[in-house]
């Protein structure tokens, strides 16, 4: 069986680098493995509509903002296929089938759907689009027969989903689908990176964020005001590393290198961590040190976002073939589909002949 991956974004504002650890760095790390016969990077904008459906502009100006950020994170377009969302109509016609396959009640338990549901007060009035867009997710999967879903950890349930869409699909129609696996980062920390501000997750939709195109200053003035351990008051206090985002950012980000470059005192992060727990370390020496680190690690990003903003044609160029090559391949499932679900009149000539048959013969006996 082929290895294909698909994941993606959605276009609601620039990447983060919780986007970073949690998924984005594993694409580029697959997409050169030489592994997978086929990588596909979706700019879900048909998504980020369901809950932004009174802002098309915000979606509309965030696409080559998600694609600078991919491409500036090495996102090859010779090796991954990018495309957006809306441009392949074959992904809605899917939805449409599948939403048969699922119950309400299967939806309402969604943890994810539950909690954003909760996060953007959506309460009392959940559009229908929101509420059915873990379908829309089985189909941006199965379109594309992935067998990898590399995603940060508040995409379980989605996958999840996902697997129940096609292993029902399959009982039903016969085997045509394909069970994706979820890739989640072998890193902890990289499972769902809080915000600065301390909140369980880095979102673009709560400005906790460090993003990935930020210059150099706001780096540092984000990594100097971030939330660390509140008891931790003076540099002699004991401090705990356990839930206190910068010792978490340090584990998502930092190598036994950084120690000889930038800390050289402190042979590697658990040296670093036990001074800080037995007091005597103060958060402004570990944040200077955090900086580095992200520094580091997002300078060659930067740089690269700063060439291919130079060409912008050419991004939105790479977007519309490799939307056109998505196409193409989700055109073939839905015909597989299609044909499973025996609603493929006009290609069945046994249907048509029976029918014609059936026909005759009533008549001959009139
Ligand atoms: P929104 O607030 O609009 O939902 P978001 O910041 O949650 O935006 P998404 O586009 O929903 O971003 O997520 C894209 C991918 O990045 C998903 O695979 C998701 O699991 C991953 N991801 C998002 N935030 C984090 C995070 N803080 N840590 C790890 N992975 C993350
Ligand atoms: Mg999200």
């Amino acid at each position: 069986m082929k290895k294909i991956i698909l994941t993606g974004d959605r276009p609601t504002g620039k990447l983060h680098v919780g986007h970073y650890v949690g998924s984005l760095k594993r694409r580029v790390e697959l997409q050169n493995s030489g592994e997978y016969d086929d990588v596909f990077i979706m700019i879900a904008d048909a998504q980020a509509l369901t809950d932004n459906a009174d802002n098309p502009e915000k979606v509309r100006q965030n696409i080559i903002e998600v694609a600078l950020d991919y491409l500036s994170c090495g996102l090859d377009p010779e090796k991954a296929t990018m495309f957006i969302q809306s441009q392949v109509p074959e992904l809605t016609e899917l939805s449409f089938y599948y939403m048969n396959l699922v119950t309400v009640s299967r939806l309402q338990r969604n943890p994810t759907v539950k909690s954003e549901i909760q996060m953007r007060n959506f309460e009392a009035s959940i559009p229908v689009g929101f509420f059915t867009y873990p379908i829309s997710q089985a189909s941006d999967i199965t379109a594309f027969k992935a067998t990898t879903v590399p995603v940060g950890e508040d995409q379980l349930p989605m996958i999840e989903q996902t697997r129940e869409i096609v292993h029902k699909f399959n009982t039903v129609y016969g085997e045509t689908l394909v069970e994706p696996q979820v890739l989640l980062p072998d890193n902890k920390a990289c499972l769902r990176l809080p915000g600065i501000d301390g909140k369980a997750k880095m979102s673009k939709s709560l400005n906790n964020c460090i993003y990935l195109s930020d210059s150099p200053e706001d780096v540092r003035k984000k990594v100097m005001s971030m939330f660390t351990d509140p008891n931790h008051l003076r540099v002699e206090d004991p401090g705990q590393v356990e839930g206190n985002p910068v010792f978490i950012y340090l584990d998502a980000f930092c190598k036994d290198e950084h120690f000889e470059r930038y800390l050289p005192e402190y042979e590697n992060l658990d040296a670093l961590k036990a001074h800080y727990t037995r007091g005597g370390l103060g958060d402004v020496k570990v944040k200077k040190f955090l900086n580095k680190v992200l520094q580091e690690e997002l300078e060659p990003i930067r740089q690269r976002r700063k060439q291919w903003e130079q060409d912008i044609p050419a991004v939105y160029k790479i977007l519309e073939e490799g939307s056109k090559k998505a196409e193409a391949v989700a055109a073939r499932t839905l015909a597989e589909v299609k044909r499973a679900m025996k609603i493929n009149y006009f290609e069945d000539r046994e249907l048509i002949e029976a029918q014609a048959k059936k026909y005759r013969e009533g008549q001959s006996h009139a």
